[in-house]
């Protein structure tokens, strides 16, 4: 009997991963049926799924030995009472190269300070600004998962002092790793530039609330390609407006897409990219879920599975 695997990603995604898949499927050796129409849910045995996708009420899929998410974030689904089946998020590293990318080049371009030369080509040669050095640029990463800390070994590559924080104690080689209420104070206060990849729970929401972003250096600088709601957007736009804050790069909102009339579209120390920072890559992640159902059918562990009680 082939394995039934059920598409609930949506119809795009189908587009995209359905030959990706079925290649991966057929490369671990898997004799997979897979289909995007709702088949009889007690026959089906994996779910393939994204936020949006087509299942509200997991209830019916009673014998569905997981659901395997195509998202590294799961804020949406693990509040979900009806969802009881081992759920595993996306680690991809496609998807890890691509933010380690987006948070390389956001974390450049304001160490360089190269906005300065992008809109001030003026005929006035300004050469008394020159950046510091990497090494004298301390960069805070808050979150040290498996996106955190590929951004911060990067980061640490090219000699910025990156300071981690993270809910559970760590000890990464180059990185000076913090815990706890009283460790972020302290990477916070002495971080010129803050990285946040953190997960969006009850214990991170505004997490960066008007009295945290008072601890920061003046002029520091927000990159936040986690979750729109880890900042207070209206905490966010005083400092921002009296320059305590020297800029924003935001990539992910409370609302998406961002209203059109919301302040940071306009805001001249705010730079709004439009959730991009790192997408799931349909080759790379197939492969991911073609090896969770190969575990699943070996009777092994699944790889990346959510603890619902941490909600990531
Ligand atoms: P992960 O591996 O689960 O890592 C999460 C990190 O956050 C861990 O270090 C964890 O601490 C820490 N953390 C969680 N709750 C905390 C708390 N209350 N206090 C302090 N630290 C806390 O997640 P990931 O794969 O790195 O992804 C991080 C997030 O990036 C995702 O959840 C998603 O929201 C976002 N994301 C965005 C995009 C985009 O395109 N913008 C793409 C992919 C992912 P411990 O290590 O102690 O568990």
């Amino acid at each position: 009997m082939p394995i039934t695997v059920f598409f609930a990603a949506g119809p795009a995604n189908w587009a995209e991963y359905r030959a990706p898949l079925n290649a991966a499927f057929a490369e671990a050796g898997l004799d997979v049926a897979m289909s995007d129409s709702a088949p009889d849910p007690a026959a089906v045995d994996y779910i393939v799924f994204a936020p949006g996708g087509i299942i509200e009420d997991f209830g019916p899929f009673m014998n569905c030995k997981a659901v395997l998410n195509l998202w590294a974030g799961v804020e949406r689904l693990v509040t979900n009472p009806t969802l009881t089946q081992p759920l595993a998020r996306m680690v991809d590293w496609g998807l890890t190269e691509g933010m380690v990318e987006y948070v390389v080049g956001h974390v450049l371009r304001h160490h360089l300070g190269m906005d300065a030369h992008f809109h001030g080509q003026d005929g006035v040669w300004r050469n008394s600004v020159l950046p510091p050095l990497a090494r004298e640029r301390p960069v805070a990463m808050l979150g040290l998962g498996e996106l955190g800390q590929a951004a911060g070994r990067a980061l640490t590559a090219l000699n910025f002092p990156v300071m981690g924080w993270s809910r559970s104690a760590k000890d990464i080689g180059g990185i000076d790793c913090h815990s706890g209420e009283d460790g972020l104070a302290h990477v916070l206060t002495r971080a010129e530039i803050v990285v946040l990849l953190l997960p969006l729970t009850d214990g991170t929401r505004n997490i960066l609330n008007a009295e945290r972003l008072a601890l920061l250096p003046k002029g520091a600088v927000i990159i936040n390609p986690g979750r729109g709601p880890l900042i207070d957007d209206t905490a966010l736009l005083s400092p921002l407006d009296a320059g305590q804050i020297g800029h924003a790069t935001l990539d992910v909102f409370r609302t998406e897409p961002l209203p059109p009339d919301h302040p940071y579209w306009a805001h001249p120390n705010v730079t709004v990219t439009p959730h991009i920072a790192a997408d799931t890559r349909p080759s790379s992640s197939s492969q991911v879920i073609a090896e969770n159902i190969r575990r699943g059918e070996a009777g092994e562990p699944f790889l990346h599975l959510v603890d619902r009680s941490r909600g990531y």
